[in-house]
């Protein structure tokens, strides 16, 4: 492709809207344009990285059995609501009605339909295991799109399913995926981690994520560095340490503390750690108001929260509400007295000694033990995972990363064909519903991800395996016909191989046609410049190097090509 030609309007500012390095980078080299809040264009070099992504994710689906189908976008309520899900799945699916009034989702996912499709074909035992995927743009109307095509409201995602007639087939099928899955992401050149997640509202017993590393992704991993254990932070269990039993019980004491509200407003005004302080939160679960204590300088984990309450509807308290039944606001709370189910994280069984709200505004209990000032329904695992906990697994001391979640397997067991009724007939002639999996790869968010792991001041340095180009040749000026002329022929060279090469054969300086090329992040780069054209060589830069190599003319085509086949 000639660079005169190429449809790239690449920007030399930062666009105002794009907070996230791949998000500015891919708008600024060209790749992405915003129609509308979450839904973006690709343009070609987009394009080009998001077919080499598909045909590697294809590729290994094949390999481990899956075949390809392309299921409807546009799905009817009636499938919804066989599921349950027409209500459940709230705001975020995109609802749309027909001429005659009938009700259609835009699909966020796709396990109601191909149930329903499975169902419908599939009889006997015989003809399982069974494992269909597709590739396609998803809808779902996230409360907040954003970071570009981080969190689109559409996207594109491989999804997969898998139906087997046991839980031994279904392990089989999952084991499948994750290996599948391992080498996709190993494939596509990103350093990445598959860690255990939380099945959440999806359902099911065991699903793990795969998280691309990177320093500004969303989520967050603790793994260990003994063994190998690694678990998203929502879904890592937490052990809590001895703490300090042997301190001996103190008597409790009121203390003033006028208009201090907030953990960190007590430790300046107590000159208490944050560590022997408890904050009391109050939520609603399914309409009743529970507190909930964790340590003062640990989060709360709402997963957590609502998968030991079992509850569907879990949401922060509003402070009136908890006013009118607790007696204080939110800064003065505490469980010494308060008269609603309590729950409270594991580390709070083991403090002695702590401070908490006196449920009353402006006081605070001292020296609160747990057993003798408050008892709680239970203690419980209820808290985030950070860097310096104790391994759930080998007891040794975890570790933290960021990452971004790009993909997510799950078993799903019979959730779905029980709802829907969707049977085979057994070899016993018995019918049982169908065992299920489903396995999704945020097709678009890797490409992002693989621009948020791989970047520098000047732009995006893509792995070479996702790549829009392989090579770039640069002229340093057009002008001169010697130049363009050797461009050219080694342009056509490479081009007869089967190297994917760009040739920039813009009029412009040396400078701009640089700077393109690091911004859109071509991993390498010759430059023919008159320098190097007296010795018949010309110049050789890999995007994540600074050197730069010459080569002989005549040889440049044996060493780019030797490069590539080595990576
Ligand atoms: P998240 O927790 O990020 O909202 P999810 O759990 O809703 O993700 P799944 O339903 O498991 O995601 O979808 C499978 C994959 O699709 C995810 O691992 C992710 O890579 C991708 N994905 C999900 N939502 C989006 C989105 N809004 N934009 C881009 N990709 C997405
Ligand atoms: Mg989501």
């Amino acid at each position: 492709m000639k660079f005169s030609e190429l449809f790239c309007p690449t920007l030399r500012e930062v666009p105002a809207e794009a907070e996230t390095i791949s998000h500015q980078l891919l708008l600024r080299g060209g790749y992405i344009r915003k129609a509308t809040a979450g839904v973006y264009s690709y343009l070609p070099l987009a394009n080009r990285v998001l077919k080499k992504i598909m045909n590697i994710v294809r590729e290994e689906m094949d390999r481990a059995g899956g075949q390809e189908i392309l299921m409807p976008i546009i799905q009817p309520r009636e499938l919804w609501e066989q599921s349950g899900r027409w209500d459940l799945y709230g705001d975020e699916m995109f609802r749309l009605t027909d001429r005659h009034n009938r009700g259609f989702s835009l699909g966020p996912t796709h396990e109601e339909i191909i149930t329903a499709l499975v169902d419908g074909d599939i009889h006997s035992y015989r003809d399982l295991p069974l494992l269909l995927y597709q590739i396609q743009n998803k809808y779902r109307d996230e409360i907040r799109p954003r970071f570009g095509l981080m969190r689109g409201r559409e996207f594109i995602m491989k999804d997969l399913y898998s139906f087997d007639m046991d839980d031994e087939g279904m392990d089989i099928s999952y084991r499948k995926m994750y290996d599948a899955y391992s080498r996709i992401f190993s494939r596509l050149g990103l350093r990445f981690r598959a860690v255990e997640a939380d099945s959440g509202a999806i359902g099911g017993n065991e699903s793990h994520e795969f998280v691309v590393l990177a320093e500004n992704g969303e989520s967050e991993v603790v793994y260990c560095q003994a063994c190998e254990y690694a678990a998203n932070v929502e879904k890592a269990a937490c052990v809590a340490a001895n703490g300090d039993n042997n301190e001996a019980v103190l008597e409790i004491k009121k203390v003033h503390t006028p208009g201090q509200r907030t953990i960190k407003d007590l430790v300046s005004f107590l000159n208490l750690p944050e560590d022997r302080q408890v904050k009391t939160l109050m939520y609603m679960a399914d309409g009743k108001l529970v507190a909930v204590l964790v340590r003062g300088d640990r989060e709360l984990n709402e997963i957590k929260f609502k998968n030991i309450l079992e509850c569907n509807d879990l949401f922060m308290a509003d402070e009136y509400t908890v006013e009118q039944i607790c007696g204080a606001g939110f800064g003065s709370l505490g469980p010494v007295g308060l008269d609603v189910p309590i729950y409270a994280d594991l580390e709070v069984a083991v403090l002695r000694n702590f401070t908490c709200g006196a449920n009353q505004d402006d006081y605070h209990f001292c020296n609160v033990n747990p057993g003798r000032d408050f008892v709680p329904e239970a203690y419980v695992d209820i808290r985030n995972a950070v860097a310096g906990d104790i391994c759930p697994q080998c007891g040794g001391v975890l570790e933290s990363v960021r990452g971004i979640e790009v993909g997510h397997i799950f078993k799903l067991g019979t959730k779905y064909s029980k709802a829907m009724d969707a049977n085979f007939l057994a070899a016993n002639g018995q019918a049982l519903p169908f065992v299920m999996g489903c396995y999704g790869i945020g097709v678009s968010r890797t490409m992002a991800s693989a621009v948020e792991q791989n970047y520098d001041e000047n732009g995006i340095i893509w792995p070479l395996p996702i790549a829009p180009y392989q090579v770039i040749i640069v002229p340093v000026n057009a002008k001169k016909e010697e130049q363009m002329q050797v461009a050219t022929e080694i342009y056509h060279r490479f081009l007869e191989c089967g190297v994917e090469v760009l040739l920039d054969d813009r009029d412009e300086r040396a400078g701009v046609k640089f700077k393109d090329a690091d911004l859109i992040g071509i991993p390498l780069r010759i430059t023919v410049g008159p320098k190097s054209l007296q010795e018949n060589q010309v110049e050789v830069k890999k995007r994540w190097e600074k050197d730069i190599e010459l080569i002989d003319l005549d040889k440049i085509e044996d060493v780019i090509i030797k490069f590539l086949a080595a990576k």
